[in-house]
């Protein structure tokens, strides 16, 4: 038998099932009207953003990053929550936008903006995150033509990485951002341009779990931030510190201490020089956010066995899972944190691998997990999946199109 990850604290069982909200999965199956089906749940999101904000320093804005995950009733939610949001693409303008977010709570980083994206985040007044001088001169070109005054912060590549990250962003050659040493040129020459000048954006990795890793990190973001902003000439406005916070995803995993993160930062936020007297901080988070308040549920619709291997096959897979299948970016095929919803908590009976419905051997969400017994009609529970999940899978693939999607 193969581990499963951990399951996120706070899922409980009533009348033996899996309840998510308070809502038993089959009850919420019903609702939707059928699986697959991603469940998030609106009191974890609460809960989530409170305990971060309890722990960090009160002078540190919290961002979500929209990209982990745009359902609209979650971002909803997220507006009443967060302080700002860090969209991707013109797309993720359109759906802030459509949302009622303001446009000044709002920037806008990612390699490759066309000009048609430049022009729609100047024209909404979204901070524009610059990625590169060919970016920086055609935002200022864009707003010269039509009359507005852009607001620019500069994405530096810093010249170090968050030490285990699942995705290094930072620390030598890279599509994102300006090296660190052509910044204050570039920033000098932008404020001289008449931009709104919004400082600098600094992400150096993601999905870390060490609290030291990240205390580390955030202390050369501070140093560097510092240092290019001396260098430039002018106090810093604003500081996005990246992000960084991961979530447990797989066998031994263990949380990130955010108390202890919280308290490095609120040390190094009492001595910080001139330059960052009276910065803007935040730090920008996707998965930490929302990754473990969402479920994907999903149907058993065959059981069978193969040279003795129990198959439990599933109405859902990759093209709305493809993180928890081992195909978005991992090395090593681990199995996500998963359980029969409709024997949630009942003792482990057997050992067997939850399957998609997808005719690929890739399509597999559990790997000789051992779970209570199940068969044809039972649901299948696959958690973190509140971040990355539906909007990160390849949903049209074999014609299965999108996984309904719920906030209770
Ligand atoms: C993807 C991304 C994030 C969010 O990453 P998570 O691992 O989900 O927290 C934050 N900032 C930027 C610039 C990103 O590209």
């Amino acid at each position: 038998m193969k581990p499963l990850g951990p399951i996120p604290p706070g899922y409980i069982a009533i009348d033996g099932e899996l309840a998510i909200s308070g809502n038993m999965a089959s009850a919420l199956v019903e609702s939707a009207g059928e699986t697959p089906l991603f469940v998030y749940s609106r009191d974890m999101l609460t809960q989530r953003v409170a305990a971060l904000r309890a722990a960090m320093p009160a002078r540190l804005a919290i961002h979500y990053a929209v990209k982990a995950n745009p359902f609209g009733p979650v971002l909803d939610h997220m507006a009443g929550l967060v302080d700002g949001f860090d969209i991707a693409s013109g797309g993720e303008l359109a759906i802030v936008l459509r949302a009622g977010i303001d446009p000044a709570r709002v920037s806008f980083a990612g390699p490759g903006k066309r000009d048609s994206e430049l022009e729609a985040a100047i024209i909404a007044g979204v901070t524009l995150n610059l990625e590169s001088e060919g970016e920086a001169a055609r935002a200022l070109a864009i707003a010269g033509q039509i009359g507005r005054k852009p607001c620019l912060a500069i994405r530096v590549n810093p010249d170090f990485d968050l030490k285990g990250s699942g995705m290094k962003m930072g620390g030598g050659a890279k599509p994102f951002g300006i090296d660190a040493e052509r910044v204050p040129a570039l920033a000098r020459h932008l404020i001289a341009q008449g931009a709104e000048w919004r400082g600098f954006h600094i992400f150096a990795g993601s999905q870390a779990l060490s609290a030291d890793a990240i205390i580390e990190t955030q202390g050369q973001t501070l140093d560097l931030a510092a240092r290019l902003a001396e260098e430039t000439g002018v106090a810093l406005p604003k500081c996005n510190l990246g992000g960084g916070m991961g979530i447990p995803y797989f066998p031994g995993d263990e949380p990130v201490d955010v108390a202890r993160v919280g308290a490095a930062l609120a040390e190094r936020f009492e001595a910080l020089p001139e330059v960052l007297r009276d910065t803007h901080f935040c730090m920008e988070l996707g998965r930490y956010l929302v990754g473990e308040a969402g479920v994907y549920l999903t149907t058993i619709v065959d059981r069978k066995v193969s040279h003795g291997e129990t198959y439990l096959v599933t109405d859902g897979g990759l093209h709305h899972q493809l993180a928890a299948s081992g195909n978005f970016g991992t090395v090593v095929r681990r199995n996500y944190p998963s359980a029969i919803a409709t024997k949630f908590g009942a003792p482990v009976e057997e050992e067997a691998s939850i399957v998609g419905c997808l005719c690929t051997p890739l399509d597999r969400l559990a790997d000789k997990g051992g779970f209570p017994r199940a068969d044809v009609g039972d649901l299948v529970a696959i958690f973190c999946a509140g971040a990355y999940g539906a909007s990160a899978s390849p949903a049209m693939f074999l014609g299965q199109g999108p996984a309904r999607e719920i906030l209770v």
